[in-house]
């Protein structure tokens, strides 16, 4: 079972990720949030890589209790931070001996600082066309990579960008996910782009409800990517009534995924935060029919 099959099949996958707990309690609500989710029924569920490894541990055993007890698909990302080569092959042999064949390769960035210089492994690798090989080469592994619908925030060029994307891919990257996107049209611009550059990797929008002024914040602080100006106007005059605010995010995020699906998009990735409810309610407005 492989997010290369899921879409495959041709109809849009629903995805959801989560992120790894820090504590018993977080790990609790992470699980029953899931499981609340299951009704979804998401073609996949992944589980970030926290910074440096951090909370290596936590998103292994995550993606396994996923994998073994529950009727859904992990995906588990991995990051090159911090790791020497010998670690990432030990650890793509842990993930597979805990029945994840699905994971997203990334680079990763510094820990702490999304537009930090990147400091390499002295042993480790450089960029995540590297990891793609490296998972490729370890075993039958189903490989996702990343996607920056405003380029990296350390790309000097959108076509240097696109050229290292298409690159990434060619080393074997089955799909690809996308920094969260709240403009149909930043996803459609790169989606142009990486067709013109003749790559068909399917390139899956990755979409974050906002439920509060804070999201918004948020979002800029972990993409490095700016907000879209007419959006913020408008959250930012009923800034002062969390209720309208949580309102106008769900109504966007619902209108931002009916123009993805109407554009032909392979899935929708929701960026969960670890809760339920706002991607239910975006969702339950989509009438899918999801694999
Ligand atoms: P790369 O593809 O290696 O690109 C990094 C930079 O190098 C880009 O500017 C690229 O253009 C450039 N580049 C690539 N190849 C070359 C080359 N041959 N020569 C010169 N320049 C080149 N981070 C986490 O820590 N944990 C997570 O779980 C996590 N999940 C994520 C999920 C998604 C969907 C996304 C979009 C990001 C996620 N991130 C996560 C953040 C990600 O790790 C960072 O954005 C990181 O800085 C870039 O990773 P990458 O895999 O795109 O890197």
């Amino acid at each position: 079972r492989t997010v290369r099959d899921r879409l495959a099949a041709g109809t849009p996958v629903i995805s959801l990720e989560f992120m790894p707990p820090r504590t018993t309690n977080d790990a609790d609500r992470i699980r029953r949030n899931v499981r609340k989710l299951e009704s979804l029924r998401p073609g996949f569920v992944s589980v970030t890589y926290g910074a440096g490894g951090s909370t290596r541990d936590n998103t292994i055993d995550v993606a396994a209790w996923i994998a073994q007890d529950t009727t859904m698909l992990p995906v588990v990302h991995l990051t090159a931070v911090d790791h020497s080569v010998q670690e990432l092959r030990s650890f793509a042999g842990a993930l597979a001996d805990a029945g994840v064949v699905n994971v997203l390769a990334l680079r990763g960035d510094p820990p702490g600082d999304v537009t930090g210089e990147w400091v390499r492994h002295p042993d480790g690798l450089t960029y995540a066309s590297e990891l793609v090989t490296l998972l490729r080469e370890h075993g039958d592994f189903c490989v996702g990579v990343a996607a920056f619908p405003h380029r990296h925030p350390r790309s000097i060029s959108v076509e240097g960008d696109t050229a290292h994307f298409v690159a990434k891919c060619r080393a074997g990257a089955d799909y690809a996910i996308t920094q969260m996107v709240f403009d149909a049209d930043d996803y459609l611009r790169l989606r142009d782009r990486i067709t013109a550059a003749g790559c068909d990797t399917p390139i899956i929008p990755a979409l974050m409800p906002v439920t509060t002024m804070k999201t918004i914040a948020r979002s800029e602080q972990l993409s490095g990517a700016p907000f879209p100006p007419h959006l913020a106007e408008r959250f930012a005059a009923v800034a002062d009534d969390p209720a309208a605010v949580r309102a106008l995010g769900i109504e966007q995020a619902i209108l931002l995924s009916q123009r993805l699906l109407a554009e032909g998009v392979p899935g929708l990735h929701f960026i969960t935060f670890n809760f339920a409810r706002a991607t239910t309610e975006v969702v339950a407005e989509l009438a899918l029919a999801t694999s």
